[in-house]
C-alpha cells in the first residue's frame, strides 16, 4: 500500500504506577510504570493528527474524585510533560493540530484538550453518549474538559465506523485514502477508537495495558476487571490483538514504553 504517512511520533505525557500483583492472578509484586502516551501523525494533505492528549497537572486539582483516582492510580505529571509544552519544544503550535482523535475520555487521555480549540475533535458516538449519561461510572472527569468541549466536537457515528470492513474489523476511512482507518474497540471503555495506519501500525489505545499483556486478559483479577467497561468484549478484542500481532502489525498502546520516539512506517 502507498506510503502516505511516513512516521508516527510518540510523546510520553506523564505516567501512573500500578502493582502488577493487584492486577494479574499469580503475579509477584512488581511496581510498573504506565506512561500516558500521545501519538502524532503528519498527513501530507490533511496536516497534523493527534491521538489523545495525555495527563495535565490539573489531575491534582479535582478534589475528592482526583484524590481517589490518585490513591488507586498514583499519578505523576509535571508541566513540562504536558503535550502542549512538548509540541512547542518541537516547534509545533497547538493551533497547527488539525485533527484530535480522542480514543476515549479517561483522565490520562483528555488532560490537555483545552489547548486544541482549533482542531477538529473526533469522539465516537458511543463514547459521547456514555459521557452524557454517566460520567462517574465510566471514570470521566469532565472538569478536565474545556467549557467549549461539547460545541466543538465532531461525533463519529456508529454507521460511519461500519462503512467498510477488512479482515479484522469494520472501519471508517478518515481521509478516504486508506492511510488512517478508525475502528471501535469496546471492552476497556465504551466506544473506544483505535486506528490502523497503512496496515502496519495499530494505535490500540487502552485495548491492552501493553504488548507484554496481549493474550493475558483472562488473567485479570477482580478489581481490574471492574474498571473495564465490558470484560467479555475486552477478552474478545484481546484475541483480535493477538491475531494482528501474529500477522506482523505493530501494536502501539497508550501505556506501553517506547525506546524510540519515532515509529517508522
Ligand atoms: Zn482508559
Amino acid at each position: 500500500m502507498q506510503k502516505i504517512i511516513k512516521e508516527i511520533k510518540y510523546y510520553n505525557c506523564g505516567y501512573c504506577t500500578n502493582n502488577l500483583k493487584l492486577v494479574f492472578k499469580k503475579h509477584k509484586r512488581e511496581i510498573k510504570v504506565f506512561p500516558a502516551g500521545v501519538f502524532l501523525v503528519k498527513h501530507p494533505k490533511e496536516g497534523y493528527v493527534l491521538f489523545d492528549t495525555g495527563y495535565s497537572t490539573e489531575i491534582y486539582n479535582l478534589g475528592l474524585k482526583g484524590k481517589l483516582y490518585n490513591l488507586f492510580n498514583p499519578t505523576y505529571v509535571k508541566k513540562e510533560d504536558q503535550i502542549n509544552i512538548q509540541l512547542e519544544k518541537d516547534g509545533i503550535k497547538c493551533s497547527e493540530i488539525k485533527y484530535l482523535v480522542l480514543t476515549h475520555l479517561h483522565p490520562d487521555h483528555i488532560g490537555c484538550v483545552k489547548y486544541f480549540k482549533n482542531a477538529k475533535i473526533l469522539v465516537s458516538e458511543e463514547a459521547f453518549n456514555t459521557y452524557k449519561k454517566n460520567k462517574i461510572r465510566y471514570l470521566i472527569f469532565d472538569k478536565l474538559l474545556p467549557e467549549w468541549f461539547e460545541e466543538k466536537i465532531t461525533i463519529i457515528e456508529d454507521k460511519q465506523l461500519e462503512e467498510n470492513k477488512n479482515k479484522y474489523f469494520s472501519y471508517y476511512d478518515l481521509f478516504g485514502d486508506k492511510s488512517l482507518l478508525l475502528t471501535k474497540v469496546n471492552g476497556h471503555a465504551k466506544g473506544q477508537i483505535c486506528s490502523l495506519i497503512q496496515d502496519k501500525v495499530f494505535l490500540g489505545a487502552d485495548s491492552s495495558w501493553g504488548n507484554s499483556f496481549v493474550g493475558k486478559a483472562n488473567d485479570f483479577k477482580f478489581f481490574p476487571r471492574l474498571i473495564q467497561s465490558d470484560m467479555s468484549d475486552y477478552i474478545a478484542n484481546d484475541k483480535l490483538l493477538k491475531r494482528m500481532k501474529k500477522d506482523g502489525i505493530k501494536l502501539c498502546f497508550s501505556h506501553d514504553t517506547y525506546e524510540d520516539e519515532v515509529i517508522k512506517l
